[in-house]
C-alpha cells in the first residue's frame, strides 16, 4: 500500500528538484520519475496518493501517461494533478477534460502549488478512511 507519497514526474532536473525540494520541506515524501514510462511502472510500484505530471516529457505526453494510469486497475484513482508551461487560455479547461484533477502553470507558484496538493492529498486521504 501506498504511504502517502507525491509522485513528481517531470523531465526538467532543475523543475524536478525544486518541487521535490518545496514538497519535502512541507513535509511530504516524495518518489521521482523523468519519463512517462517510468511514472507508469512507480505508480503501480508504490501507488502514490498524488501524482504530479508534467506534460512535456521526452518519451510520452503527460496525457498519454495518465490514460495509462487511468486504463488501470490498481492505478486508476490515484489523483493526477497536470503541471505544463504552457500558458494558453482554456488549458484549465482542456487538461481537466482529459482527465486530469487540477492544473498547475509553469512557472511554479508555491503558495498555489501547496494549497492545490493539499486539497487532493487530503481528499485521497479521506477516500482512504472506512467509515468515511
Ligand atoms: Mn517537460
Amino acid at each position: 500500500m501506498g504511504g502517502g507519497e507525491i509522485l513528481v514526474v517531470e523531465d526538467n532536473a532543475r523543475n524536478m528538484a525544486l518541487l521535490r525540494d518545496v514538497l519535502q520541506a512541507t513535509g511530504y515524501g516524495t518518489l521521482q520519475a523523468f519519463s512517462g514510462r517510468e511514472a507508469v511502472a512507480l505508480a503501480q510500484a508504490y501507488w502514490p496518493a498524488l501524482v504530479l505530471m508534467d506534460i512535456r516529457l521526452s518519451d510520452m505526453d503527460g496525457t498519454e501517461a495518465l490514460r495509462l494510469l487511468r486504463a488501470n486497475e490498481r492505478t486508476a484513482s490515484i489523483p493526477v494533478l497536470a503541471v505544463t508551461a504552457q500558458a494558453m487560455a482554456g488549458d484549465r479547461e482542456r487538461f481537466l477534460a482529459a482527465g486530469f484533477d487540477g492544473y498547475l502553470s509553469k512557472p511554479i507558484d508555491v503558495d498555489g502549488l501547496l494549497a492545490t496538493v493539499r486539497l487532493h492529498h487530503r481528499r485521497r486521504s479521506a477516500d482512504l478512511e472506512p467509515n468515511s
